[in-house]
């Protein structure tokens, strides 16, 4: 059965899409951490980080790079945590490799949406 993430992926279940490649979306997590919790996903299901085509984890790994970047600095250059929960005793639940990115607690004014602050920067 096609996990959450790749529901999301081919729009059968809605999502807070922050960025998307031909191989890679990122979109907000549904039940944050702190505001602009993001997922990284690669498009690809795959349960287990080490099961990724190696080629798949660098193109993975530079889409990171770049949404890591964009959250920061759509907090003000915040600092981050970037974490992948890799099976269920490392506290893996959904079984799709992704990426959390966590940003320090932060407070947004009443006009501003996580997605809104990380589309400026991308753009
Ligand atoms: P993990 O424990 O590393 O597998 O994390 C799974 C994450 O997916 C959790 O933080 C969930 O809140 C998040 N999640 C589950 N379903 C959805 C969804 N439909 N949209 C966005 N995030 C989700």
């Amino acid at each position: 059965m096609a996990s959450i993430f790749s529901k999301i992926i081919e729009g059968s279940i809605p999502s807070v899409k922050i960025d998307e490649t031909e191989n890679e979306i990122a979109f907000l997590d549904i039940m944050p951490c702190a505001e602009g919790h993001t997922l990284i996903v690669p498009k690809k299901e795959v349960e287990r980080f080490e099961d990724m085509d190696p080629q798949d984890t660098a193109s993975l790994m530079v889409f990171l790079h770049r949404i890591a970047k964009a959250v920061s600095s759509a907090f003000g250059g915040v600092d981050y945590n970037v974490i992948l929960n890799n099976g269920v005793q490392a506290g893996q639940e959904v079984m799709h490799v992704h990426y959390h990115i966590t940003v320090s607690y932060t407070h947004l004014r009443a006009h501003e949406t996580p997605e809104h602050l990380v589309w400026r920067v991308l753009v």
